[in-house]
Parts: C-alpha cells; sequence; structure tokens
C-alpha cells in the first residue's frame, strides 16, 4: 500500500528555523530556491566563482555563497548539481557538514551507487519532483503542486522525514501528493523508466515508425506527423485518464488495429531486452559504464547525441515545425514562416 503526502500532513515548523543551502541553480535548483524562499525559508544557494548561473540567482533575489560557504552555514544541503558531478562537488563540501545536518538529493544515483558516502552522523533524505525543474516552479507560482517522491536514507536525528515533508511542502509538492519510496527504489525505476520506456524506448519506436514509412516511398512530412507529432496527443490522452481514456477516444479501427498489433511490435524480445536493461541497472552495469564514460571525457556519448542530432527526421521536422507554430497559438510566426 502506497502512502501519499499531502500539505496536512507537512508541518512547516520543522524547517522553518533551518537554513537550506541550495547547491546549483539550475532545472531544480532556481525552483527549489525560489519556492523555498518564498515559503518562508532561508535559503542561500551555493555556486561556484565561475558560475555562470550566479547572475540569475542574484536577480531573482537570493543570496549566492561558494558551495563549500554555503553547505557550512546551512542546516540542510541539497545538492542539486548535476549527478555527475555531485561526487566532486561533495569533496568541496564535505568539512561543512556538522552532526545533525541533512544532504538532500532529488535524485538517488550517487547515494546509491556509492558515488557519494555521507558522514554517518547526518541525515540523507532525498525530495524529488517527478517533473522538470521549470514546471516546478511554474506550478508553485500558480498556487498547483508538483507530485513528487521522498525518501529517507539515513535517520540520524530521528526527524528526517518531518522534514524532508516540509521540505517537499516548502517546494509546493505536497499540494499535488508525495509518494514515500527508498533511494534504490527510485533510482532504478527512474533509470528503468527514461531508458526503456521514455527517453530511449519512445525515440526508437518513433524513429523506427518514421524510417519504416519513408523506406517505403511514403513523404518524410507525413511520417513525421504520424510518427513523432502525433505522438503528444496520444500520451495527453494516457496522462488524462490512462490507456482506456486513449482507446475511447481514437476511433473504433485504430483502437482495433492498435490493440491487435500492438503486441507484436513490442514482442516478447522488447521484453527480454527490457528486463536485461533492468538488470544492469540493478546490478550495477549502467552505473558503471555512465561513470567511466564521463571519466574519459564522454566519447561515447558525444557520438550518440550527434547521431541523433542529425537523424532524418530532425531535419525534417524543424522547418515543419515552425509552419504548424499555429499549434501554440503562434498565429504570426506561422504566416512569417509560410511566407518565407
Ligand atoms: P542542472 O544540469 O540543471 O544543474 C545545473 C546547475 O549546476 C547550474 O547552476 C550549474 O552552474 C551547476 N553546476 C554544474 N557543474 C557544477 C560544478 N562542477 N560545480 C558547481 N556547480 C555546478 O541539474 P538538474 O536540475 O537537471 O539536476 C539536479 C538534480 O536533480 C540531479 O540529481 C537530477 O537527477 C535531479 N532531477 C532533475 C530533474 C530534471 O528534470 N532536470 C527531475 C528530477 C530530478 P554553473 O553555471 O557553475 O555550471
Ligand atoms: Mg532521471
Ligand atoms: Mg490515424
Amino acid at each position: 500500500n502506497t502512502t501519499v503526502y499531502y500539505d496536512d500532513d507537512a508541518d512547516h515548523s520543522a524547517i522553518e528555523d533551518k537554513t537550506v543551502a541550495v547547491l546549483g541553480y539550475g532545472s531544480q535548483g532556481h525552483a527549489h530556491s525560489q519556492n523555498l524562499s518564498e515559503s518562508g525559508v532561508d535559503v542561500v544557494v551555493g555556486l561556484r566563482k565561475s558560475s555562470s548561473s550566479r547572475a540569475a540567482a542574484k536577480a531573482d533575489g537570493l543570496r549566492v555563497a561558494t558551495p563549500a560557504a554555503a553547505a557550512a552555514e546551512a542546516d540542510i544541503v541539497s545538492v542539486l548539481v548535476p549527478d555527475t558531478v555531485q561526487p566532486a562537488v561533495f569533496d568541496q563540501i564535505e568539512d561543512g557538514l556538522e552532526p545533525g545536518d541533512t544532504l538532500q538529493f532529488a535524485h538517488g544515483f550517487n547515494i546509491h551507487y556509492n558515488q557519494i558516502q555521507p558522514p554517518e552522523d547526518v541525515d540523507v533524505t532525498m525530495v524529488a519532483p517527478k517533473s522538470p525543474g521549470h514546471l516546478v516552479r511554474r506550478n508553485y507560482e500558480n498556487d498547483e503542486g508538483t507530485p513528487g517522491l521522498l525518501a529517507v536514507y539515513q535517520d540520524e536525528t530521528g526527524e528526517a522525514k518531518e522534514e524532508a515533508l516540509a521540505y517537499a511542502h516548502g517546494i509546493g509538492c505536497t499540494r499535488a501528493g508525495v509518494i514515500e519510496t527508498t533511494f534504490r527504489e527510485e533510482t532504478e525505476t527512474d533509470l528503468f523508466g527514461e531508458q526503456a520506456v521514455l527517453c530511449g524506448g519512445m525515440t526508437a519506436l518513433v524513429k523506427e515508425g518514421y524510417e519504416t514509412l519513408v523506406d517505403a516511398g511514403y513523404s518524410p512530412e507525413m511520417a513525421y506527423f504520424e510518427c513523432l507529432n502525433e505522438m503528444k496527443l496520444i500520451v495527453d490522452l494516457m496522462y488524462e485518464g490512462g490507456l482506456s481514456n486513449m482507446w475511447d477516444s481514437v476511433s473504433d479501427t485504430a483502437e482495433y488495429g492498435g490493440l491487435s498489433r500492438g503486441d507484436d511490435i513490442i514482442d516478447d524480445h522488447a521484453r527480454e531486452k527490457m528486463e536485461q536493461v533492468l538488470e544492469e541497472v540493478q546490478d550495477g552495469t549502467f552505473a558503471r559504464e555512465w561513470i567511466a564514460e564521463n571519466q574519459a571525457g564522454r566519447p561515447s556519448y558525444t557520438q550518440l547525441k550527434e547521431a541523433e542530432e542529425t537523424h532524418h527526421i530532425e531535419q525534417v521536422g524543424e522547418p515543419l515545425r515552425d509552419l504548424f507554430a499555429w499549434d501554440d497559438g503562434n498565429e504570426e510566426e506561422a504566416a512569417e514562416a509560410a511566407a518565407d
């Protein structure tokens, strides 16, 4: 049975007299900093001296210090720099952690795969919004919430969970609902999901479908609309009301065709591959590979990224998206593009 926490379950007093150091002012960092600050929490943003984000944080009215100074001052250190640089940043801030302080994460990778070994006398928690940072911020400003996850890895003070709930409240997550999980479960499901289903699986499905149509002689523009553009409409229907809402909304022909053919496309072979992907997440193979990849200066990453950016579907999609900018209500842009 999953426990979901809402505003009423959080006690702001668990965080109101504390100082939170938010390390990083990127996607999550800018949202957590501003939301916490507007929720009445003392926030100091930790950024290196050369950081290009310093100006933005200051312009948003926040206090800025180096990561080491911010962490030394704070009771809660929220580690919101990219996962790959967290171990190096942790080395800079470790001395500033006092007994009873909290190390706070938005993803469990470095704790779960032992890339950061926290001191034993601090609390280690996670509040992970299930959404990109700009939405965490926008939702907060609109009095809406962002669903999130909460986990406690180390509870030295006995108050780790209360404090994490107050943090989740401060960034607006308890407005929508917060699910309790573990660092292991969050890390492994997050990596599996982004690899097999969301980022990896979906883009591969789109590309294979597109190539199948184009190779058979259909126009790339038609293939683009059918396999990429319409994806959002279908996903929106599933998001709103599950699979049946989607099936109910498409034509009977689409429903019968999809139901009778879908399992042949993503078949037992794909399932075995998914299980393999999951195994490599669970046994640390993927984590070791990604850490080594970063240590080597990202050679494969760079190559894969380039291949994706130069894929035919990208060349076809860009001018098309401009032509159909009316989709976003940008009639003027569309008219300009059409006149080019
Ligand atoms: P970003 O890539 O947006 O973080 C960029 C920030 O980190 C910038 O302020 C940058 O400043 C700073 N930074 C980068 N390198 C360093 C460094 N070596 N030393 C000090 N500061 C540095 O991170 P995200 O917000 O994407 O991710 C943060 C955490 O949140 C991760 O654990 C991630 O897994 C998790 N998360 C992210 C989600 C998302 O949608 N993005 C969703 C849920 C969780 P500078 O100008 O100095 O480079
Ligand atoms: Mg992730
Ligand atoms: Mg159709």
